[in-house]
């Protein structure tokens, strides 16, 4: 049987070495799919990501094998180890690039919707003061916003499986064994948050109403230790699952809402739910117990009062952040050229932060809310 899980896969490119073990006197760590296809190494209090590529023209790197390209991050310890350790990766995978390249390349190239098995369900994510673990049921996303960060990250994946390519919104891998890893690794991981967000999908896009995948991931973690769970969609399915994420006493389940103007919604995020949709669906889920939060980033044009009015009524706390960065969005950024502007952003920002602290909604920075009232 081929390699399917991609993260098992980075690792087999440096095999016989094996988490714990030592590469220039750094501990190999593990893989990761979700921010990049990284190998993580701890080196004397840092960390260092060897990031790994297809051998493409233009892409930015540090070390090649034969068939693919890496490059690096240093964080807490030197550049130098960085790039050293880069380098060794590299000598390792020439050995092992071809029969594990080999084996990822297998079925058919040109499936836009594949059903994978993965090994492994949870990635440590956040800070040494805030870790937090991801949660993807899915790979790519079938609402295909144009801005989205996601699609250069998944995009390299599936060329790395030589796959077809294929536009982003067009495509997705369907991690069908999903919620039975996760049921075993609950046992096995640290107390942290949990958090089923936009990293390379949507919890919610429209695949999840056959699969149901992500509700299968909830009802585990409904019937496991209680632990802080954060949800953030774009999608109205999340409603299906009120009657789960009510059953946990430590849900949260937040709304992107970039602005009060559907008509703006509608050229960012035209498969997305509309606003009066979305706004709907926190209110619901707040009439049911579900502690709610919404993500205001970038802000878009539209009345700010408005928007500040409703997620007063809605969310019971918000983040807020300026873009960026324009993604591939740059014909939508095209039709409102004002939010590219960053004194525009942060005006923006600094009104509806305002106009939030007024009506007395508790805001929070970084990647999990703050704890919001009920
Ligand atoms: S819904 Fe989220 S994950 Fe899906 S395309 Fe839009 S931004 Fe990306």
């Amino acid at each position: 049987m081929g390699v399917t899980d991609l993260g098992d896969a980075l690792l087999a490119l440096l095999a016989p070495l094996a988490p714990g073990d030592t590469l220039l006197g750094a501990t190999l760590r593990g893989a990761s799919t979700e921010l990049g296809l990284r190998l993580t190494f701890e080196d004397a209090g840092g960390l260092v990501h060897v990031e790994v590529f297809p051998d493409e023209p233009g892409t930015r790197h540090a070390a090649r094998s034969a068939r693919l390209l890496f490059a690096y991050r240093a964080l807490g310890t030197e550049r130098a180890r960085g790039e050293a350790l880069c380098r060794a990766v590299a000598e390792r995978a020439r050995v092992n690039e071809d029969s594990v390249l080999d084996s990822l390349g297998t079925g058919d190239r040109a499936a836009r919707v594949r059903e994978v098995q993965i090994t492994r369900a949870l990635e440590p994510a956040g800070t040494a003061e805030r870790p937090y673990l991801t949660l993807s049921p899915y790979v790519g996303c079938l609402i295909g916003c144009r801005f989205c960060y996601a699609q250069e990250r998944v995009g390299v994946a599936r060329r790395l499986r030589g796959l077809a390519p294929a536009p982003w919104g067009s495509y997705v891998d369907a991690r069908v064994n999903v919620a039975a890893v996760l049921a075993r690794e609950l046992a096995e991981v640290p107390p942290h948050p949990i958090k089923l967000c936009p990293i390379v999908s949507d919890p919610y896009h429209a695949i999840e109403a056959r699969l149901r995948l992500t509700r299968a991931c909830l009802e585990v973690l409904r019937d496991a230790a209680p632990r802080d769970v954060y949800v953030l969609t774009r999608a109205r399915l999340v409603e299906r699952d009120a009657d789960v994420l009510a059953a946990m006493s430590r849900a949260r389940v937040g709304f992107s809402l970039p602005t009060i103007d559907d008509a703006v919604r509608a050229r960012f995020e035209p498969r997305a739910a509309s606003i009066a949709e979305r706004l709907d669906v926190l209110r619901a889920l707040r009439a049911r117990g579900v502690a709610t939060f919404a993500v205001v980033q970038p802000v878009l044009p539209g009345d700010l009062d408005a928007l500040a009015d409703a997620l007063a009524e809605v969310a019971g706390s918000v983040s807020l952040d300026v873009l960026r960065g324009e993604g591939s969005a740059r014909a939508d950024f095209d039709a409102h050229p004002e939010a590219r502007d960053e004194a525009w952003q942060r005006d923006r920002v600094l009104a509806l932060r305002a106009a939030l602290d007024a009506r007395g909604v508790p805001r929070w920075e970084g990647e999990l809310p703050a704890d919001a009232p009920r």
